[in-house]
């Protein structure tokens, strides 16, 4: 075993008791420490966290899979490794190095969905603010192999977004078969997980239409690259006008962040034959009713795309740390994660929320 610093007994953290119960603020958790890690694993001291709407779904227990209770929610955290167990072999990081901590806390990394690269899929996959502690503490217990090497060229807070919603969108983009000048669908551009894949769609060379409403959001995708527009709200048929705006044909991909079913089976209306749907959105009870004559005779291919693996993260962080994507966030302490909560259920957090230990 060998530290970076001394490392405390306590720290403070933010726990969910029990499924459904409401958050404590602690000062006195206990510090995973250092002679209890295992080889290959390590000990994060964070410097910040984004705050996620799965957070909420894991703190609430209205997903068909509950979390585990207490639990230390949180999955998108930004620190510095400050342990690491006695006897790991070909660490892939060192004592001081900066490192995300994403929603695949573990893998096996020999089953056969690992060895293709789904490792987010893997059954003996740990899952971090779901089946195991995640960043919403001072420190966090982690895995040498899974954690993200963090690049230069990118503010913690920043690469603390694009570790869940950036590598998600870019995920998504990345397996849509679009190729540069094809038309891609974003409904929802303008939120947290939508404005960084109008960055991700420009930066590969799609052109974008960008779905939400109102002015702001018009104005922000518009400056990040999106090529056309439509307001949901001021459309009479939204399917002619989408194919309207994308050569008549309809775009040859859509990315589905939403949280409803509708949007999914309009998109089946709307894709131009051959097209892609990317479903992307976790809402906790809804089902995806495609037509089956228009599936079939269009040719569309419905995917499903779960976060991202190792390789997805590192190169959504390089194209966010070579200035290609900017994400839109602000930062509070983590004492403000009850509100921030209460802000996601209303629906009106605007950009992505940080949370900043250094900040009391
Ligand atoms: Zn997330
Ligand atoms: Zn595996």
């Amino acid at each position: 075993m060998s530290t970076f610093e001394p490392i405390p007994k306590t720290m403070k953290a933010a726990v969910i008791p029990s499924t459904g119960a409401s958050l404590v603020i602690r000062d006195d958790e206990p510090v995973p420490q250092p002679e209890d890690l295992l080889p290959g694993e390590c000990l994060v001291k964070m410097d910040c966290t984004g705050v996620c709407h799965t957070d909420l779904h894991a703190a609430k227990g209205d997903w068909p899979i509950p979390a585990k209770t207490p639990l230390i929610g949180g999955h998108e955290g930004v620190g510095i490794v400050v342990a690491i167990g006695a006897h790991t072999q070909d660490s892939p990081v060192k004592l001081g190095d900066r490192v995300g901590i994403k929603w695949l806390a573990d893998s096996c990394l020999d089953c056969e969905s690992c060895r293709k690269g789904l490792e987010q899929v893997c059954l003996k996959g740990k899952y971090s603010g779901f089946t195991v502690d995640g960043t919403f503490s001072e420190y966090v217990h982690s895995y040498v192999r899974h954690v993200t090497p963090i690049p230069d060229g990118i503010g913690s807070a920043e690469a603390a977004s694009i570790l869940c919603a950036g590598v998600t969108v870019y995920r998504a983009i990345k397996y849509s078969h679009c190729s540069i000048g094809d038309w891609i669908v974003l409904p929802g551009a303008g939120g947290g997980l939508g404005h960084l894949a109008v960055q991700y769609a420009s930066a590969m060379g799609l052109r974008v239409l960008a779905i939400d409403t109102g002015a702001d959001k018009r104005d922000l995708v518009m400056k990040l690259g999106a090529e056309k527009w439509i307001d949901f709200k001021e459309t009479k048929d939204l399917v002619k006008d989408i194919q309207d705006a994308t050569d008549g044909l309809g775009p040859h991909a859509a990315v589905i962040t939403a949280a409803t079913g509708k949007a999914y089976e309009q998109a089946i209306d709307y894709l131009r034959p051959g097209g892609y749907l990317m479903a992307v959105g976790l809402p906790a009870k809804a089902s995806l009713s495609a037509d089956i004559f228009f599936t079939v005779t269009k040719s569309i291919s419905i995917l499903g795309s779960y976060v991202g693996n190792r390789q997805d993260a590192r190169e959504a962080l390089d194209i966010a740390a070579r200035g290609k994507v900017k994400c839109y966030f602000s930062t509070k302490s983590l004492s403000a994660l009850k509100e921030t909560y209460e802000g996601l259920e209303k629906g009106n957090i605007v950009g992505r929320i940080v949370l900043d230990f250094k900040r009391q």
